[in-house]
């Protein structure tokens, strides 16, 4: 399977940190070893001394497919997940100095936290989803997919466009505004709306 991630799809995230609004999805991937699910710990790595959250919404691929149509890119999907994108900035801001790539700073292991999966209802995919992040029980990060500036929709044509999507595949649609660090000994939880309320999906304690 794979993990395909979208950068800066959320205009108030790429100002805080300082980067231009893009004009076509920003796109990269985590390879499956990058997994961590079923609320473990995350053990902070210690080739970073800033780590940041990015709290993201998960969707999941149901259909193989590839260069998908606008008008049938919402089969492509069919389950949603509350996800942490975590990121070593410190790494990230060096190699995007050097341009070079990112996946040392991106991709390592554990970095694709993922709370379960629940099924992607008709008022998701008409009125986005809402979400939220919290560090030590203090909200950190809301947001919602209404926001983003590529949809759900676009991003499966633009992606699909050069990987073909497999059923099982996970895509990290990109992260409001409120990126932050973590230290050793916090406790990150997510939220998603769903049905009539947000529900606690996900916990994640900083080892
Ligand atoms: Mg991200």
């Amino acid at each position: 399977m794979k993990i395909i991630c979208v950068g800066r799809n959320y205009a108030e995230h790429a100002k805080e940190l300082n980067n231009p609004v893009p004009d076509r999805p920003v796109v990269f991937m985590k390879p499956p070893s990058a997994l961590l699910v079923n609320n473990k710990p995350f053990y902070y790595p210690d080739f970073t001394q800033d780590l940041h959250y990015e709290a993201e919404v998960v969707l999941r691929i149901g259909k193989n497919g590839r260069h998908v149509q606008p008008e049938f890119a919402d089969a492509y999907y069919d389950h949603i997940a509350f996800g942490i994108d975590f990121t070593a900035r410190d790494l990230q801001e060096e190699c995007k100095k050097k341009g070079q790539p990112w996946e040392i700073a991106k991709g390592f292991d554990g970095s694709a936290v993922v709370s379960a999966f629940f099924p992607m209802e008709e008022l998701h995919r008409r009125e986005g989803v809402a979400f939220k992040l919290r560090k030590n029980g203090e909200l950190v990060q809301h947001g919602h997919t209404r926001d983003m500036l590529f949809s759900f929709n676009d991003i499966i044509v633009y992606v699909s466009k050069f990987f073909k999507l497999q059923v099982g595949d996970y895509i990290y649609t990109g992260t409001p505004a409120g990126v932050g660090p973590v230290q050793i000994g916090d406790t990150l939880e997510g939220f998603l709306y769903l049905g009539e309320r947000f529900e606690h999906v996900l916990t994640c304690d900083i080892r």
